[in-house]
């Protein structure tokens, strides 16, 4: 498929051909091959264009590449924000599909929800975590989560989280992580606000729209 000139490894490709994708969206042939090479991305996409597999699949393969340096329980490689808990519901389904003959973890975590369960899943395992804001920074607090080993940050729906008024808690999670890491910022618009946070957060980026 067309898919096979992206760079994408055999199980990932398997799990695209099981969900019947045929050919990639404008986006995910721009941001796939950019963020396999570990470059940042500023990118402009809107909802169901295809942004969501546009970074899990070259995440998933990244991370598989990649030997994990701890056991991480409580300490994810990878770091997805979301505004909502919809969409980091979805964002970690697309996760598992996308992730599913590779030997990967992931998790979401969102408030609104008793913290207990989410406090034991976090006790075992983690690759990737898929997370609104607030309630991160809830397990931050209890010291049941460990954001020293992100190698890889994404912002996604970067616009809604800041007309959700997510902005302090993003700096307080940026604060948080390593600065030697890879960032990825999603957004459907580009005001003065959202540019200041790109600026902050992201290293040299390649700037990608559909
Ligand atoms: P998103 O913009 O990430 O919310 O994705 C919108 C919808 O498009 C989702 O239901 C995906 O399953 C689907 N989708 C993503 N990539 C492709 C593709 N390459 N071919 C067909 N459908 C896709």
């Amino acid at each position: 498929s067309p898919f096979n000139e992206l760079g994408l490894s055999k199980p990932i490709l398997r799990a695209i051909a099981d969900a019947g994708y045929i050919t990639p969206t404008p986006i995910q042939l721009k941001a796939i091959p950019q963020i396999l090479c570990g470059s940042d991305l500023l990118a402009g996409a809107q909802t169901g264009t295809g942004k969501t597999a546009g970074f899990t699949l070259p995440i998933l393969q990244l991370l598989s590449q990649k030997k994990a340096t701890s056991l991480g329980k409580g300490r994810p490689r990878c770091l997805i924000l979301t505004p909502t808990r919809e969409l980091a519901a979805q964002v970690e389904e697309s996760v598992k599909t996308y992730g599913k003959y590779l030997s990967l973890t992931s998790s979401v975590i969102f408030g609104g929800i008793s913290i207990n369960p989410q406090i034991m899943r976090l006790r075992k395992p983690l690759d990737i975590l898929v997370a609104t804001p607030g309630r991160l920074l809830d397990h931050v607090g209890q010291r049941t989560l460990d954001l020293s080993g992100i190698e890889i940050l994404v912002l996604d729906e970067a616009d809604r989280m800041l007309d959700m008024g997510f902005i302090h808690d993003i700096k307080k999670i940026l604060a948080l992580l390593p600065k030697q890491r890879q960032s990825l910022l999603f957004s459907a618009t580009f005001s003065d606000e959202i540019r200041a946070l790109a600026a902050t957060l992201l290293r040299n980026p390649t700037f990608v729209e559909v």
